[in-house]
Protein backbone atom coordinates (compact mmCIF):
# COMPACT_ATOMS: atom_id res chain seq x y z
CA UNK A 1 0.00 0.00 0.00
CA UNK A 2 0.78 3.63 -0.86
CA UNK A 3 1.97 4.94 3.00
CA UNK A 4 0.12 8.16 3.57
CA UNK A 5 0.37 7.79 7.58
CA UNK A 6 2.89 10.06 8.16
CA UNK A 7 1.60 11.67 11.22
CA UNK A 8 1.26 8.62 12.94
CA UNK A 9 4.68 7.56 11.98
CA UNK A 10 7.81 8.09 9.90
CA UNK A 11 10.04 5.87 8.09
CA UNK A 12 13.59 6.18 9.39
CA UNK A 13 15.66 8.09 7.25
CA UNK A 14 18.94 6.15 5.97
CA UNK A 15 21.25 8.47 7.48
CA UNK A 16 19.73 8.14 10.73
CA UNK A 17 19.72 4.69 10.61
CA UNK A 18 23.73 4.60 9.24
CA UNK A 19 24.47 6.80 12.26
CA UNK A 20 22.45 4.88 14.88
CA UNK A 21 24.37 1.52 13.18
CA UNK A 22 27.70 2.69 14.38
CA UNK A 23 26.99 2.60 18.06
CA UNK A 24 25.18 -0.82 18.08
CA UNK A 25 27.73 -2.79 16.09
CA UNK A 26 30.85 -0.60 16.53
CA UNK A 27 32.43 -2.31 19.02
CA UNK A 28 34.36 0.53 20.59
CA UNK A 29 31.01 2.31 20.93
CA UNK A 30 28.28 0.42 22.87
CA UNK A 31 29.33 1.87 25.93
CA UNK A 32 27.59 3.49 29.22
CA UNK A 33 27.07 7.04 28.73
CA UNK A 34 27.64 7.88 32.81
CA UNK A 35 30.81 6.02 32.61
CA UNK A 36 33.17 8.11 33.55
CA UNK A 37 35.96 5.99 34.50
CA UNK A 38 37.00 4.84 30.89
CA UNK A 39 37.05 5.79 26.60
CA UNK A 40 33.80 3.30 26.47
CA UNK A 41 31.82 6.15 28.58
CA UNK A 42 33.31 8.77 27.39
CA UNK A 43 32.89 8.12 23.86
CA UNK A 44 29.22 7.56 24.36
CA UNK A 45 28.70 10.59 26.25
CA UNK A 46 30.37 12.64 23.41
CA UNK A 47 27.42 11.04 20.96
CA UNK A 48 25.12 12.36 23.41
CA UNK A 49 26.41 15.85 24.23
CA UNK A 50 26.78 16.08 20.12
CA UNK A 51 23.02 14.55 19.96
CA UNK A 52 21.62 17.00 22.82
CA UNK A 53 23.30 20.53 20.74
CA UNK A 54 21.56 18.79 17.47
CA UNK A 55 17.78 18.71 19.07
CA UNK A 56 18.66 22.15 21.38
CA UNK A 57 19.54 23.56 17.72
CA UNK A 58 16.78 23.03 15.55
CA UNK A 59 14.21 24.59 18.19
CA UNK A 60 16.65 27.39 19.41
CA UNK A 61 17.18 26.21 23.08
CA UNK A 62 20.36 25.32 24.84
CA UNK A 63 21.52 21.49 24.83
CA UNK A 64 21.37 22.12 28.77
CA UNK A 65 17.29 22.24 28.07
CA UNK A 66 17.13 18.88 26.60
CA UNK A 67 15.87 15.89 28.90
CA UNK A 68 15.89 12.91 27.04
CA UNK A 69 12.66 10.47 27.52
CA UNK A 70 11.03 7.27 26.15
CA UNK A 71 8.94 9.72 24.05
CA UNK A 72 6.25 12.61 23.67
CA UNK A 73 4.22 10.51 26.13
CA UNK A 74 6.40 10.44 28.19
CA UNK A 75 7.02 13.75 27.84
CA UNK A 76 3.70 14.98 28.58
CA UNK A 77 3.63 13.01 31.30
CA UNK A 78 6.69 14.47 33.15
CA UNK A 79 5.55 17.92 31.73
CA UNK A 80 2.00 18.04 33.31
CA UNK A 81 2.17 15.91 36.50
CA UNK A 82 5.85 16.86 37.12
CA UNK A 83 5.31 20.74 37.52
CA UNK A 84 1.19 19.85 38.69
CA UNK A 85 3.34 18.00 41.72
CA UNK A 86 6.16 20.39 42.29
CA UNK A 87 4.31 23.60 42.14
CA UNK A 88 0.93 22.58 43.86
CA UNK A 89 1.76 24.68 46.54
CA UNK A 90 1.02 27.87 44.47
CA UNK A 91 -2.13 26.38 43.19
CA UNK A 92 -3.91 23.72 41.84
CA UNK A 93 -5.60 24.43 38.57
CA UNK A 94 -4.62 23.66 34.82
CA UNK A 95 -5.80 24.24 31.38
CA UNK A 96 -5.58 22.25 28.66
CA UNK A 97 -8.10 21.57 25.60
CA UNK A 98 -10.57 18.76 24.50
CA UNK A 99 -8.55 18.39 21.64
CA UNK A 100 -5.33 17.31 23.10
CA UNK A 101 -3.15 13.83 22.60
CA UNK A 102 -4.61 11.23 25.38
CA UNK A 103 -0.90 11.20 27.14
CA UNK A 104 -1.75 14.80 27.81
CA UNK A 105 -5.52 14.38 28.51
CA UNK A 106 -4.95 10.97 30.44
CA UNK A 107 -2.23 12.74 32.81
CA UNK A 108 -4.67 15.76 33.45
CA UNK A 109 -7.32 12.98 34.57
CA UNK A 110 -4.96 11.20 36.75
CA UNK A 111 -4.30 14.60 38.42
CA UNK A 112 -7.99 14.92 38.61
CA UNK A 113 -8.10 11.88 40.79
CA UNK A 114 -5.39 13.56 42.97
CA UNK A 115 -7.25 16.42 44.03
CA UNK A 116 -6.64 19.04 40.84
CA UNK A 117 -8.46 21.26 38.94
CA UNK A 118 -8.49 20.90 35.32
CA UNK A 119 -10.31 22.87 32.86
CA UNK A 120 -10.58 21.54 29.13
CA UNK A 121 -11.48 24.11 26.72
CA UNK A 122 -13.14 23.27 23.83
CA UNK A 123 -11.99 24.92 20.85
CA UNK A 124 -13.86 26.88 18.39
CA UNK A 125 -15.29 25.02 15.61
CA UNK A 126 -12.45 25.76 13.44
CA UNK A 127 -10.45 24.22 16.42
CA UNK A 128 -8.64 26.92 17.79
CA UNK A 129 -8.19 27.60 21.19
CA UNK A 130 -10.17 30.89 21.76
CA UNK A 131 -7.47 33.30 23.69
CA UNK A 132 -10.25 35.68 25.49
CA UNK A 133 -12.00 31.93 27.06
CA UNK A 134 -8.22 31.11 27.53
CA UNK A 135 -7.71 33.98 29.87
CA UNK A 136 -11.43 34.18 31.22
CA UNK A 137 -10.52 30.78 32.47
CA UNK A 138 -7.42 31.98 34.06
CA UNK A 139 -7.67 32.00 38.46
CA UNK A 140 -5.27 32.32 41.19
CA UNK A 141 -4.81 29.60 41.38
CA UNK A 142 -3.66 28.46 37.84
CA UNK A 143 -0.19 26.60 37.45
CA UNK A 144 0.26 25.84 34.35
CA UNK A 145 -1.51 25.67 30.86
CA UNK A 146 -1.03 22.81 28.24
CA UNK A 147 -1.88 23.31 24.62
CA UNK A 148 -0.67 21.53 21.99
CA UNK A 149 0.79 23.11 18.79
CA UNK A 150 -0.45 20.97 15.30
CA UNK A 151 -3.11 18.89 16.24
CA UNK A 152 -2.21 15.02 15.00
CA UNK A 153 -5.67 14.34 13.57
CA UNK A 154 -6.35 17.89 12.00
CA UNK A 155 -3.93 19.40 11.15
CA UNK A 156 -4.88 22.43 13.07
CA UNK A 157 -1.83 24.67 13.87
CA UNK A 158 -2.64 26.62 17.45
CA UNK A 159 -1.68 30.42 17.95
CA UNK A 160 1.24 29.12 20.33
CA UNK A 161 3.06 32.51 20.35
CA UNK A 162 -0.23 34.18 21.87
CA UNK A 163 -0.95 31.22 23.90
CA UNK A 164 2.52 31.75 25.47
CA UNK A 165 2.12 35.52 25.96
CA UNK A 166 -0.52 34.62 28.30
CA UNK A 167 1.11 32.22 30.18
CA UNK A 168 3.57 34.54 30.80
CA UNK A 169 1.68 37.37 31.59
CA UNK A 170 -0.36 35.54 34.32
CA UNK A 171 3.26 33.83 35.43
CA UNK A 172 1.64 30.66 34.31
CA UNK A 173 3.77 27.60 32.57
CA UNK A 174 3.48 27.05 29.53
CA UNK A 175 3.57 23.53 28.02
CA UNK A 176 3.63 22.83 24.40
CA UNK A 177 3.15 19.40 23.06
CA UNK A 178 5.27 20.15 19.56
CA UNK A 179 4.71 16.48 18.74
CA UNK A 180 3.30 17.28 15.31
CA UNK A 181 5.04 20.30 14.70
CA UNK A 182 8.86 20.12 15.29
CA UNK A 183 10.90 20.33 12.60
CA UNK A 184 8.24 21.08 10.27
CA UNK A 185 7.04 24.13 11.64
CA UNK A 186 9.73 26.95 12.68
CA UNK A 187 10.11 27.45 16.54
CA UNK A 188 11.96 29.66 18.23
CA UNK A 189 12.00 29.42 22.08
CA UNK A 190 14.54 32.51 21.97
CA UNK A 191 11.68 34.12 21.53
CA UNK A 192 8.58 32.23 22.29
CA UNK A 193 8.04 32.48 25.93
CA UNK A 194 7.36 28.63 26.37
CA UNK A 195 8.36 26.84 29.40
CA UNK A 196 8.02 23.11 28.72
CA UNK A 197 7.64 21.47 25.27
CA UNK A 198 7.39 18.16 24.44
CA UNK A 199 8.58 15.55 21.08
CA UNK A 200 9.25 12.96 19.97
CA UNK A 201 11.87 11.70 17.01
CA UNK A 202 9.56 8.58 15.58
CA UNK A 203 7.65 11.85 13.67
CA UNK A 204 10.83 13.29 11.83
CA UNK A 205 12.21 10.49 10.32
CA UNK A 206 14.06 9.19 13.59
CA UNK A 207 13.56 6.49 15.55
CA UNK A 208 10.67 5.47 18.08
CA UNK A 209 11.08 5.03 21.46
CA UNK A 210 12.89 8.21 21.91
CA UNK A 211 11.59 11.82 22.55
CA UNK A 212 13.02 14.81 24.76
CA UNK A 213 10.89 17.20 27.05
CA UNK A 214 12.40 20.84 26.58
CA UNK A 215 12.67 22.29 30.10
CA UNK A 216 13.52 26.17 30.46
CA UNK A 217 16.86 27.27 32.37
CA UNK A 218 16.17 30.99 32.62
CA UNK A 219 13.99 31.02 34.40
CA UNK A 220 14.49 27.73 36.04
CA UNK A 221 11.28 25.46 35.58
CA UNK A 222 11.43 22.63 38.05
CA UNK A 223 10.24 19.29 38.09
CA UNK A 224 9.33 16.32 39.70
CA UNK A 225 10.73 12.59 38.16
CA UNK A 226 8.49 10.68 37.01
CA UNK A 227 11.14 8.13 37.03
CA UNK A 228 13.42 7.42 39.96
CA UNK A 229 16.69 6.15 39.63
CA UNK A 230 20.19 6.84 39.30
CA UNK A 231 19.77 10.95 38.81
CA UNK A 232 20.29 10.90 35.00
CA UNK A 233 18.61 14.09 32.95
CA UNK A 234 19.59 16.32 36.00
CA UNK A 235 17.60 14.06 37.81
CA UNK A 236 14.72 14.51 35.71
CA UNK A 237 14.56 11.30 34.30
CA UNK A 238 16.92 8.58 35.48
CA UNK A 239 17.86 5.50 33.46
CA UNK A 240 20.94 3.97 31.23
CA UNK A 241 20.76 6.41 28.17
CA UNK A 242 19.99 4.69 25.04
CA UNK A 243 22.99 5.79 23.18
CA UNK A 244 22.12 4.79 19.72
CA UNK A 245 18.25 6.23 20.08
CA UNK A 246 19.79 9.66 21.09
CA UNK A 247 22.20 9.77 18.19
CA UNK A 248 19.56 8.61 15.58
CA UNK A 249 17.52 11.85 17.22
CA UNK A 250 19.87 13.75 17.13
CA UNK A 251 21.11 13.06 13.19
CA UNK A 252 16.75 13.20 12.37
CA UNK A 253 16.91 16.66 14.01
CA UNK A 254 20.11 18.05 12.44
CA UNK A 255 18.66 17.07 8.87
CA UNK A 256 15.45 18.58 9.55
CA UNK A 257 16.97 21.94 10.52
CA UNK A 258 18.72 21.52 7.25
CA UNK A 259 15.55 20.68 5.14
CA UNK A 260 12.68 22.51 6.72
CA UNK A 261 12.26 25.13 4.73
CA UNK A 262 12.21 22.80 1.26
CA UNK A 263 10.71 20.60 2.57
CA UNK A 264 7.42 22.78 4.06
CA UNK A 265 7.64 24.07 0.22
CA UNK A 266 7.53 20.67 -1.17
CA UNK A 267 4.90 19.29 1.26
CA UNK A 268 2.64 22.66 1.00
CA UNK A 269 2.65 22.37 -3.21
CA UNK A 270 1.80 18.13 -2.79
CA UNK A 271 -0.99 18.91 -0.06
CA UNK A 272 -2.29 21.67 -2.02
CA UNK A 273 -2.29 19.77 -5.05
CA UNK A 274 -4.15 16.62 -4.05
CA UNK A 275 -6.91 18.36 -1.57
CA UNK A 276 -7.77 20.45 -5.00
CA UNK A 277 -8.36 17.45 -6.83
CA UNK A 278 -10.04 16.14 -3.94
CA UNK A 279 -12.60 19.19 -3.50
CA UNK A 280 -13.32 18.58 -6.66
CA UNK A 281 -15.90 15.57 -5.30
CA UNK A 282 -19.21 16.83 -4.30
CA UNK A 283 -19.96 16.68 -0.84
CA UNK A 284 -16.49 16.31 0.71
CA UNK A 285 -15.29 18.78 4.01
CA UNK A 286 -12.12 19.30 5.11
CA UNK A 287 -11.81 19.39 9.07
CA UNK A 288 -9.45 22.47 9.38
CA UNK A 289 -8.97 25.80 8.39
CA UNK A 290 -6.57 25.34 5.06
CA UNK A 291 -4.83 28.33 5.68
CA UNK A 292 -4.15 27.38 9.17
CA UNK A 293 -3.31 23.33 8.99
CA UNK A 294 0.36 22.10 8.64
CA UNK A 295 0.92 21.07 5.24
CA UNK A 296 1.33 17.55 6.02
CA UNK A 297 -2.10 16.38 7.65
CA UNK A 298 -5.43 16.67 5.69
CA UNK A 299 -8.71 15.61 7.52
CA UNK A 300 -11.26 15.18 5.11
CA UNK A 301 -15.04 13.80 5.78
CA UNK A 302 -16.72 12.73 2.84
CA UNK A 303 -20.68 12.69 3.50
CA UNK A 304 -23.05 9.80 2.64
CA UNK A 305 -20.39 7.25 3.08
CA UNK A 306 -19.35 4.71 5.95
CA UNK A 307 -16.07 5.67 6.93
CA UNK A 308 -15.97 2.01 7.41
CA UNK A 309 -16.54 1.35 3.65
CA UNK A 310 -14.27 3.99 2.52
CA UNK A 311 -11.57 2.29 4.88
CA UNK A 312 -12.02 -0.78 3.22
CA UNK A 313 -12.44 0.18 -0.33
CA UNK A 314 -9.04 2.71 0.17
CA UNK A 315 -6.79 -0.93 1.74
CA UNK A 316 -4.37 0.20 -0.98
CA UNK A 317 -3.76 3.45 0.91
CA UNK A 318 -2.46 3.33 4.60
CA UNK A 319 -4.52 6.05 6.15
CA UNK A 320 -6.26 6.49 9.27
CA UNK A 321 -9.77 6.76 9.78
CA UNK A 322 -12.19 9.28 11.96
CA UNK A 323 -13.02 6.58 14.91
CA UNK A 324 -11.31 5.24 16.68
CA UNK A 325 -11.50 1.71 15.84
CA UNK A 326 -9.89 0.24 18.39
CA UNK A 327 -13.43 0.31 20.57
CA UNK A 328 -15.99 -2.10 19.41
CA UNK A 329 -18.70 0.61 19.52
CA UNK A 330 -16.64 2.54 16.55
CA UNK A 331 -17.25 6.00 17.96
CA UNK A 332 -16.16 9.06 16.38
CA UNK A 333 -13.10 10.32 17.18
CA UNK A 334 -13.17 12.81 20.63
CA UNK A 335 -11.15 15.73 18.60
CA UNK A 336 -13.83 16.07 16.11
CA UNK A 337 -16.86 15.38 18.25
CA UNK A 338 -15.29 18.67 19.99
CA UNK A 339 -15.67 20.26 17.18
CA UNK A 340 -19.00 19.82 16.70
CA UNK A 341 -18.67 18.02 13.63
CA UNK A 342 -21.70 16.00 13.00
CA UNK A 343 -21.44 12.15 13.46
CA UNK A 344 -22.42 11.06 10.50
CA UNK A 345 -19.38 13.37 8.85
CA UNK A 346 -17.16 12.45 12.05
CA UNK A 347 -17.57 8.96 10.88
CA UNK A 348 -16.73 9.62 7.61
CA UNK A 349 -13.58 11.34 7.72
CA UNK A 350 -10.02 9.99 6.90
CA UNK A 351 -6.96 11.15 7.76
CA UNK A 352 -4.27 11.19 4.80
CA UNK A 353 -0.81 12.60 5.86
CA UNK A 354 2.07 13.17 3.76
CA UNK A 355 5.84 13.31 4.39
CA UNK A 356 9.47 13.47 3.30
CA UNK A 357 8.94 10.49 0.54
CA UNK A 358 5.40 11.54 -0.43
CA UNK A 359 5.74 11.65 -4.28
CA UNK A 360 3.02 12.89 -7.22
CA UNK A 361 3.00 9.89 -8.75
CA UNK A 362 1.66 8.26 -5.10
CA UNK A 363 -0.94 11.27 -5.05
CA UNK A 364 -2.40 10.82 -8.08
CA UNK A 365 -2.74 7.13 -7.71
CA UNK A 366 -4.56 7.72 -4.06
CA UNK A 367 -6.58 10.64 -6.12
CA UNK A 368 -7.75 7.63 -8.95
CA UNK A 369 -8.82 5.42 -5.87
CA UNK A 370 -10.85 7.71 -3.93
CA UNK A 371 -12.97 9.13 -7.06
CA UNK A 372 -13.45 5.60 -8.13
CA UNK A 373 -14.43 4.43 -4.52
CA UNK A 374 -16.36 7.59 -3.74
CA UNK A 375 -18.16 7.27 -7.00
CA UNK A 376 -18.89 3.56 -6.43
CA UNK A 377 -19.57 3.58 -3.04
CA UNK A 378 -22.51 6.88 -3.01
CA UNK A 379 -24.27 4.74 -5.90
CA UNK A 380 -24.98 2.28 -3.30
CA UNK A 381 -26.03 4.45 -0.25
CA UNK A 382 -29.90 5.02 -0.07
CA UNK A 383 -29.26 8.90 1.30
CA UNK A 384 -27.25 10.05 -1.90
CA UNK A 385 -29.03 11.87 -4.68
CA UNK A 386 -32.02 11.88 -2.58
N1 LIG B 1 1.38 14.08 21.08
C1 LIG B 1 0.97 14.12 19.81
C2 LIG B 1 0.35 15.35 19.27
C3 LIG B 1 1.14 13.00 18.98
O1 LIG B 1 0.74 13.04 17.70
C4 LIG B 1 1.75 11.84 19.52
C5 LIG B 1 1.95 10.61 18.68
N2 LIG B 1 0.75 10.11 18.13
C6 LIG B 1 2.17 11.85 20.86
C7 LIG B 1 1.97 12.99 21.60
C8 LIG B 1 2.83 10.66 21.50
O2 LIG B 1 4.11 10.52 20.98
P1 LIG B 1 4.98 9.20 21.20
O3 LIG B 1 4.49 8.23 20.15
O4 LIG B 1 6.39 9.62 20.96
O5 LIG B 1 4.75 8.72 22.58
Amino acid sequence: PIYLDYAATTPVDHRVVKKMLNFLTNEGKFGNAASRSHKFGWVAEEAVDIARCQVAELIHADSREIIFTSGATESNNLAIKGSAILYQSKGNHIITSQTEHKSVLDSCRYLESIGFLITYLKPKPDGLISLNKLMSNITKKTILISIMHVNNETGTIQNINAISKICKTHNILCHIDATQSVGKIEINLKKLKIDLMSCSAHKLYGPKGIGCLYVRRKPKVRLMAQIHGGGHERGMRSGTLPVHQIVGMGEAFHIAKENMNLEYRKLNKLRNYFWNKINKIEEVYLNSILKNTASHILNISFNYIEGESLMMALKDLAISSGSACTSASLEPSYVLKALNIKDELAHSSIRFSIGRFTTIKELDYAIMLIYKSVEKLRKLSPLWEM
